[in-house]
């Protein structure tokens, strides 16, 4: 059998999800009369701490469509330079809300809230307006790490002196929070605006949210619609996302505690280097350098043993932990990764 590490996206949907989806009480949401989303709508802001809240559908139609509220074109954003927004939204930003990204390397995915302050634009006629600031927690780049909350306050604090809002990339929003052992809402108090995603961790088969202030959520409304995502009988896929967010964040623990697991076993195989230590959610990303292989090669090996990770650089593999792979499974995952690593 297969052991997919690649990503916490290949989750599928439990039993009980196929089950709220084929009995979903359904309507016509572009006319807000689907009775589910307005579920999980409702249920998601509160779990959020936020007035209201939007289904989407994917993590990054939430997010562009919080850039496209908050910005426009000419304006500049200040994100990490590794996030998720700035990386791997196919230029979205620039595309369609016109902004001009300004990244700044973060230490573990955290800015230095000093640095952001510095990137923060005067009042100047040949400057562009700043906007926004974007936020990622967990941070998928830097190995699943958790932004503290005094980093997420002292951030808090400079855009307020500004004036500036905050979104924060939530799509592991949920792991942060059972990490750190806190409610996710203790988390997005630090932004005014927030995404989640439904669809890794979580097990729901599609589908993200957008939270934040009333206002806020009418105009994401009507970017939705104008992204082609006003979504009708959508309470087929909001029953398992409600699912998700009611049932499987506690979860999380188990995919913390077997990414740690694997964290140890490979930092004690030869020519891999991790430190477990900064294992911190469900994210193990791996220095395969000592193997004098290429990633791609050593994922070579590795898929002929029936394991599968993603490449995170040349010489940089990510495995993720998530709901389908147990702890068994990661024992087994570690006997074929040694056996490939061995042949080499
Ligand atoms: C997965 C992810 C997203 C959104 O991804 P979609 O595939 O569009 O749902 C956004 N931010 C981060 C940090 C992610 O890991």
């Amino acid at each position: 059998m297969r052991i997919d590490l690649r990503s916490d996206t290949v989750t599928k949907p439990t039993e009980a999800m196929r089950r709220a989806m084929a009995e979903a009480e359904v309507g016509d949401d572009v006319y807000g009369e689907d009775p589910t989303v307005n579920r999980l709508e409702e249920c998601a802001a509160e779990i959020l701490g936020k007035e209201a809240a939007l289904f989407v559908t994917s993590g990054t139609q939430g997010n562009q469509i919080a850039v496209l509220c908050h910005a426009g074109p000419g304006d500049e954003i200040i994100l990490e330079s590794d996030s998720h927004i700035f990386l791997y939204e196919a230029g979205a930003a620039s595309a369609l809300a016109g902004v001009q990204a300004r990244p700044l390397k973060g230490k573990r995915g955290a800015m230095d809230p000093e640095e952001v302050e510095g990137a923060i634009r005067g009042d100047d006629i040949h400057f562009p307006r700043t906007a926004l600031i974007c936020l990622e927690n967990t941070h998928n780049r830097a190995g699943g790490a958790v932004l503290p909350l005094d980093h997420m306050a002292a951030l808090r604090k400079v855009a307020d002196r500004h004036g500036i809002p905050v979104h924060l990339d939530g799509a592991r929003l949920f792991n942060a929070a059972v990490a750190l052992g806190v409610d996710a809402s203790e988390i997005a108090r630090f932004a005014d605006s927030v995404s989640v995603c439904f669809s890794k961790g979580l097990g729901a088969p599609v589908g993200s949210l957008l939270a934040g202030p009333k206002s806020f959520i009418d105009k994401a409304r009507q970017w939705r619609k104008r992204l082609g995502g006003g979504m009708r009988q959508a309470g087929v896929i909001a029953a398992p996302a409600l699912l998700a967010l009611t049932e499987m964040v506690d979860r999380l623990a188990e995919d913390h505690e077997n990414a740690r697991r694997l964290a140890r076993a490979l930092a004690e195989t030869k020519g891999f280097s991790v430190d477990p230590d900064q294992v911190e959610t469900n994210i193990v990303i791996v220095d395969i350098s000592g193997t004098g292989r290429t990633a791609g090669e050593v994922l070579d090996r590795l898929a002929a043993e029936g394991v599968l990770a993603v490449p995170f650089g040349p010489t940089t593999l990510r495995f993720v932990t998530h709901k389908d792979v147990s702890r068994k499974d990661i024992d087994e995952a570690i006997l074929r990764i040694r056996r490939a690593v061995g042949s080499l």
